[in-house]
């Protein structure tokens, strides 16, 4: 190779924003610097290109082939520890690091140059910070986290609290520690649909309104958003998982809050746990992290006992509000009514809620009419022709519709059955909470009922809606799926019924247990204000089951346990290593034999057992067949070395898309 020296003109190593195989080399015209991590425009063949620079290149080509870059964007460059992070996330998830890149830069609309526009008016009011007293339990907890901002080193630290036991307030004093040093802070949620509670407290909190970030900013606030991060303008960001990429100029702090939540998986693209990452990344900015909940994960939990993590604890709820009562309702022992899903010891416990002019909240983690639609004639069952999922019945919004939850696919209400073509025989299978709201109607005409069930971008609005009237005291039932179950607090709920307790623990995910647990003490947390006792109801067939007896006597630890040494016999996660490989082509046959390709070429290594192919449990997504290898290692295998070796053996077509999942949570 020769040296760079030799060159007439320097050239340098730009990563493209793109899922491109490698890096390029680009010509610095002369007079032009262009250091480690400025952000350029290039030419890409006959288009414009972005990307980042890594360094001077001296790869040895023709000067002729090579193109100059186009200029230095008006942006502020990338820090180290960030491209050290873009290409430590791009090595462990298998990803392009041009993708990773993609997620850091936020989009085109904050590398393409602003449209003038006119200066929006500064609303921004600063209102005074309003800051309550701390209990013992919490200033112990936050003196804790502030030892670790003000120190600025790594630390991860378990914040433990049930709901209401004010963990926010707590790890509000780290944030107010890392601004107080000069320096940002990033707070992460699970679903952007929770941020306006939590931004309307933070702002209340600190004084002004903290920086968003997630896929629904406009262009324009995106763009002024990215910058004021990258200047160290934005002090506080609260954010869904994308907000880990932001080029922070002076990161304090990460707080994730609910950091069990299974929405911190990002499925598609670039796949990554974002609490994951999060650790990563506060361990290259050699800064503190924070994961709060209330029913933290088991790798979290296992990370603590071996010391890895810091624990904090809330024993208590902050003020006087006492913890829910639970009670099992033994669906097999109830008069159910015909066609109907809430039991009679419900219905009179939601009657008393009325009564006192409480406000109750039934649980179904199933959106739409009914989640199946059947021929009584045929037995035919409405399936998508695109997925392996059956058509759930919408009614809402007078739109009655098939629709699948997989891949949007609509279809208007059929008048016959597809199959025998008769008429009127099709029947609604099974309740969504949209028929729930519809059979609580009925038992309770006077109430004023609403749904939030909602977890698209599109139905924001609605949904704040139904939060500000739920907080107004303007709803009596609530019905909600899981949305409701993420950290919302509605001082007016006592009462919480659980439709169906048993729904997550179907279907033999590994971490099923584990996620009804979290979901439904989740869920149990939202009952119950500061001087009145909560109660909750949960409708079961199999009260005996592990998960129901530890809600009913909140005996997480037990569970845990239980959890753990199942995990520890089978050596499963995170006592060994899991990743699944996934095939995917519109061709079956296409996708078969680059299956078995790659099956005739497994490596063969003592530590690495490889399962399969078989047909994905969704085996049609979207019209594309699915074919799946499970990957399971020794915890110290070095699992993307092997994955990355093994794919390499064979030339795929780019008809069949691979997609690789280290740690995956959802096997669907
Ligand atoms: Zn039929
Ligand atoms: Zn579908």
């Amino acid at each position: 190779m020769s040296p760079v020296s030799s060159h007439k003109n320097p050239r340098v190593e730009v990563l493209i924003h793109q899922a491109l195989p490698k890096t390029l080399t680009y010509l610095l015209p002369e007079g032009q610097a262009a250091p480690r991590g400025t952000l350029v425009s290039v030419p890409l063949g006959k288009k414009k290109g972005f990307g980042v620079v890594l360094g001077l290149s001296n790869e040895n080509i023709d000067e002729a082939k090579l193109k100059p870059i186009e200029a230095p964007l008006e942006l502020p460059p990338l820090k180290n520890a960030l491209l050290d992070f873009i290409m430590w996330v791009a090595e462990y998830t298998l990803s392009s690091p041009g993708n990773v890149l993609a997620m850091a830069l936020g989009g085109q609309s904050v590398l393409a140059a602003p449209k003038p526009r006119k200066k929006k008016e500064e609303t921004e009011t600063l209102i005074s910070p309003e800051k309550h007293p701390l209990s013992p339990a919490q200033e112990v907890a936050a003196n804790q986290l502030v030892e670790d901002v003000k120190k600025h080193h790594f630390a991860v630290t378990l914040l433990d609290g049930v709901t209401g036991s004010g963990k926010t307030e707590t790890y509000c004093e780290a944030i107010e520690a890392a601004m107080a040093a000069g320096r940002q802070a990033l707070v992460m949620l699970p679903e952007i649909a929770l941020t306006t509670q939590l931004v309307g407290r933070l702002a209340k909190r600190f004084g002004f309104q903290p920086a968003l970030w997630h896929s629904g900013l406009t262009p324009a606030t995106r763009r002024d958003t990215w910058k004021a991060v990258a200047e160290g303008k934005a002090k506080l960001v609260v954010g869904a998982r994308s907000a880990l990429f932001l080029p922070y100029a002076d990161l304090g702090v990460i707080v994730v809050d609910e950091e069990h939540d299974g929405s911190y998986k990002q499925e598609d693209g670039v796949i990554y746990h974002a609490r994951d990452m999060a650790v990563v990344r506060g361990k290259m900015e050699k800064i503190p992290v924070v994961l709060s909940s209330a029913t933290p994960s088991l790798e979290t939990v296992l990370n603590m006992r071996a010391k890895k993590y810091q624990h904090v604890h809330l024993p208590e709820r902050h003020g006087q509000a006492v913890l829910p009562r639970i009670h099992l309702v033994d669906l097999r022992k109830e008069q159910m009514p015909r066609g109907g899903w809430i039991s009679p010891t419900l219905q009179n416990a939601i009657r008393e809620c009325l009564q006192r002019g409480e406000q109750s909240l039934l649980f179904l983690n199933r959106r739409g009419y009914a989640p199946l639609t059947l021929c009584r004639s045929c037995g035919y069952r409405f399936a998508c022709p695109q997925c392996t999922a059956w058509l759930v019945e919408h009614r809402d919004g007078g739109k009655h519709r098939l629709v699948c939850h997989h891949c949007g696919t609509a279809e208007l209400y059929p008048r016959s059955c597809r199959e025998c073509k008769k008429e009127n025989t099709l029947a609604a299978c099974g309740p969504g909470v949209e028929r729930l709201k519809e059979e609580a109607g009925k038992l309770f005409p006077n109430a004023r009922i609403a749904v939030m069930a909602s977890d698209t971008q599109e139905h924001l609005a609605a949904l704040h809606q139904t939060i500000a009237a739920m907080e107004a005291g303007q709803i009596d039932i609530l019905i909600g799926t899981q949305i409701v179950a993420k950290g919302y607090h509605f001082p007016g709920l006592t009462l919480v019924g659980v439709i169906d307790g048993d729904l997550g623990l179907q279907g033999g995910d590994l971490r099923a247990a584990e996620h009804t647990f979290q979901l439904l003490a989740q869920v149990a947390g939202r009952s119950g204000r500061v001087d009145v006792h909560g109660r909750v109801y949960i409708q079961t067939v199999q009260p005996q089951h592990a998960v129901m007896q530890n809600l009913a006597q909140y005996d997480r630890d037990r569970l845990v346990e239980t959890l753990i040494r199942e995990r520890e016999k089978f050596a499963m996660p995170p006592y060994a290593r899991l990743a699944t490989v996934t095939l995917s082509a519109t061709d079956p046959a296409a996708g078969k034999e680059i299956a078995k390709k790659l099956a005739a070429n497994i490596p063969l290594q003592a530590d690495v057992e490889v399962l399969g192919p078989a047909p994905a449990p969704m085996a049609m997504l979207r019209g594309r067949f699915r074919l799946r290898f499970l990957v399971k290692t020794a915890k110290a295998t070095k699992i993307q070395e092997f994955i990355r070796n093994w794919l390499s053996l064979v030339k795929i077509p780019h008809t069949t898309r691979v997609s690789v999942d280290i740690d995956p949570q959802n096997f669907s």
